[in-house]
Formats: C-alpha cells, sequence, structure tokens
C-alpha cells in the first residue's frame, strides 16, 4: 500500500498516519470485536458510547484539559462555530446582564486571516443588535495597507472592557500567520492585555489548523476553543470543543431576554448533556481521530509534536529564505510572523510557479497549490506530515532555487 501513496501537503482535509487508515481499514470491518463495522454500528451501542467518551478523555490528557472545561464533539466544521459561538455566548451575556441594552453586548474580534474575517461577518449577521467591533486588524500594519501578511503588533489592540465574545483564530490556514510565539514575545496572543476586572472571560480561540500540533497556550483561560478534526486529527465531519462549563447555558431561557432562539444543533447545552450525542453524531470521523489521538499519546502527545513541526517548519522556513536571497522565492508572510502549518509563498518569474507544481507532482508531491484567494505555493505540514516528506520538498525546493538561479 505504501508504494501507491504520494507526499500530501494538502491544507485540509490532508493526510493522516498510514498506520492510522490500516487500523481504520479493519475497524470498517469489524469495530472493536463486535462483528459490526464501525459505518454501521449505532451510536447507541455501549461500546461506540465507551469509544466516544475515550476519545474525549485522550484530547483531555493530551491538552491538560481542566476539569472547568467540557471536551464535546459537534459537526457543522469551523464554518458552524462562527456561528455557535456568537449565539451561546450571547446568550450567556444576557444571562449575566440581562438588564443591559442589546447594543451594549460587545463582540470583539482579532481580524488576522481570512477565516477570523468569515468569523466576524458571521457575527455580524447574527448578532441582533449587539455590537461587533474589530479588536486588531493585521491588515492596518501591512505594507499596502490591505494584506493579512502578518501579525498585529500589541501596540494595535484595544479590547472591550466587559465584552460578550473575544475572538481570534491562532492559526490563519490561508494567509499562513499564527499566534505562535512564547507567550510575551511580538508573536504571541497578547494575553496579558485582555481585560481583567470582566469576571470570567469569554475568550475563543478557532483552532481549526493547529489543534494538537503543539500545546495550547492558557488554555484554562479560554471560554471555548474549536477545531474541525479534519486537519490534525482525522476525516472531516467531526467538530472537536473545549468549552468552559459556564458558557453552556440555556439558550431559551436567555431567548425569554432578547435575541432570537437558537437552532438547537448549535446550542452546546444538549451536547454537554448528552456525552456529545442529542443526536447522531460523527460516528466515523470520531473513531479515526480517536486511533490519531491512541498513536499521539504513544509518541509523547503534543510535546513531541511541538518539537516534531517545529523541526519541519525550521527546515521549510530555511530554504524559503535562501530563494528569497537568490530572487526565487518570495513570503507572502512578514520573517517570523509565518505559521508552523502553513506555509505561503509566491515562486517569481513567468510561469514559474506552474512550472514548481509541476516538478514536484513529478517528484511525487502533491497538495502545493495555494488557496484560491490568494495563489501561489502553501506547504502544509500538518502532524501526519513525515519528515522525510518534508526533506523531500526541502531537496526539490533546493534544486529549483538552483535551477532558477542559473
Ligand atoms: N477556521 C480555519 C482556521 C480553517 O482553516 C477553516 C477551514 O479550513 C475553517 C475555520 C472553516 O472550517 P470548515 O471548513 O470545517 O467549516
Amino acid at each position: 500500500m505504501a508504494e501507491s501513496r504520494i507526499a500530501n501537503f494538502g491544507a485540509g482535509p490532508s493526510a493522516l498516519p498510514e498506520s492510522v487508515l490500516v487500523e481504520a481499514a479493519k475497524g470498517l470491518l469489524n469495530f472493536n470485536g463486535t462483528g459490526i463495522g464501525i459505518a454501521e454500528i449505532s451510536h447507541r451501542s455501549k461500546e461506540f458510547g465507551a469509544y466516544i467518551k475515550e476519545t474525549a478523555n485522550l484530547i483531555r490528557e493530551q491538552l491538560d484539559v481542566p476539569s472547568t472545561h467540557e471536551v464535546l464533539f459537534m459537526q457543522g466544521g469551523g464554518t458552524g462555530q462562527f456561528s455557535a459561538v456568537v449565539l451561546n455566548l450571547l446568550a450567556r451575556h444576557r444571562l449575566l446582564h440581562p438588564d443591559l441594552p442589546e447594543h451594549d453586548r460587545i463582540l470583539d474580534y482579532v481580524l488576522t486571516g481570512s477565516w477570523s474575517k468569515a468569523a466576524y461577518t458571521e457575527a455580524m449577521r447574527l448578532a441582533h443588535g449587539a455590537t461587533v467591533r474589530i479588536a486588531a486588524d493585521s491588515r492596518a500594519h501591512s505594507a499596502d495597507g490591505k494584506s493579512f501578511d502578518g501579525l498585529p503588533p500589541h501596540s494595535g489592540f484595544t479590547f472591550s472592557p466587559n465584552p460578550a465574545l473575544i475572538y481570534y483564530c491562532e492559526n490563519e490556514t490561508v494567509s499562513g500567520t499564527q499566534f505562535a510565539g512564547e507567550e510575551g514575545t511580538p508573536t504571541s496572543f497578547p494575553f496579558h492585555l485582555l481585560p481583567t476586572d470582566a469576571g470570567l472571560l469569554p475568550l475563543v480561540g478557532d483552532y481549526s489548523s493547529s489543534f494538537m500540533s503543539r500545546p495550547i497556550p492558557r488554555l484554562a483561560d479560554h471560554a471555548i476553543i474549536y477545531a474541525g478534526a479534519q486537519k490534525n486529527l482525522g476525516p472531516a465531519g467531526a467538530t472537536i470543543l473545549i468549552v468552559r462549563k459556564d458558557c453552556i447555558v440555556d439558550v431559551d431561557a436567555a431567548a425569554k431576554i432578547g435575541g432570537a432562539p437558537v437552532p438547537i444543533s448549535l446550542a452546546y447545552r444538549p451536547y454537554a448533556a448528552n456525552d456529545s450525542m442529542p443526536n447522531t453524531p460523527s460516528v466515523l470521523a470520531i473513531y479515526i481521530s480517536g486511533l490519531v489521538l491512541k498513536r499521539n499519546k504513544a509518541l509523547g502527545g503534543v510535546r513531541y509534536y511541538e518539537e516534531f513541526n517545529r523541526r519541519k517548519k525550521e527546515k521549510v522556513y530555511e530554504v524559503l529564505k535562501e530563494g528569497e536571497a537568490r530572487g526565487v522565492f518570495k513570503s507572502k508572510v512578514r520573517e517570523g510572523e509565518g505559521s508552523w502549518m502553513n506555509i505561503v509563498f509566491g515562486v517569481l518569474g513567468d510561469g514559474a510557479e506552474a512550472r514548481f507544481l509541476e516538478g514536484a507532482e513529478l517528484r511525487g508531491m502533491k497538495g502545493l497549490k495555494g488557496h484560491r484567494s490568494v495563489g501561489g505555493i502553501r506547504v502544509s505540514l500538518y502532524n501526519a506530515v513525515t519528515e522525510e516528506w518534508t526533506d523531500q520538498l526541502v531537496a526539490y525546493m533546493r534544486d529549483f532555487i538552483a535551477e532558477q538561479s542559473e
């Protein structure tokens, strides 16, 4: 099987570890000795009930999720959460501050790329009289005033004193920036600037494309962390949530105070009350995510992946820099502000980008074309991307630089 598979640098859905896929193929025929395949078994079976709990626990264990937070599985992907976080946290704010005029409920958004911008746009659709504001916008700090080519400086953040929601995207999959720096450094998320006298903070982090790739800084200070499974964890279909318990509220009680009723499929409470199964969950995606998590655990969890992913990204950024010095590549992100997971750059010269992609494919490397909205090249280095694949790509990039500069 191995020889027919190629190096897949796709941005998501993306590569999964081969050993997991072999195991999953067995589970498709016979899940945990039940004689029924995982795509066929009832989610109400005791075997799947135990499995989903075990999978949630593997996440809890590997990320050190405290008992103040629940680990939940939902559906609807990251996009579903663009809506759900607004609806659930506005409901929470209404219950906490019933007498506040709706326009004084503030939703603070940090804009660093197309995904946080999409979340912001959805918040404007759903705000229902609440005020959606921009707490920072990296475009304001770019050379041309309109590109998401870096992170906002800490001096560019202003948070509201008692917001209903504070939103950021930790890793921007399309523009290739990430709050990846050590806490307190300019490329970290500025936790120290968050309001301090507002009680438990309604801080939401979109971790869709960096979940499980390294430890989550200040996880316990978040209200909600969410991620679609389809980058670092498993197949598309499962959305993982880590939700602080005070954010799991009675949305119907809140709707009596203001706002529209919340669709039941987006309300957190039924999921928390029913082991993530108020209705049929994405059984297969959760199953494969569980297999990946078991493998992660055996390897050493997020600390292992942090070092592994650090080595891979350093190799790619190094060769990218060499290419920049020779006028062959051009990074789309300011130095030091780039993502570990998605490295984006252009290839300079007429037709050079197409030649780069063709050459990569001839050498058995796929998934390198940049997102359709920004073009260029995007190298995604998720957990399942091996060091061998990375070395293969780096060697190719070096050969390409040599050829182009002849
Ligand atoms: N957030 C980020 C950072 C993403 O990369 C994506 C998709 O790639 C999304 C949100 C949207 O996720 P979904 O396609 O699961 O709705």
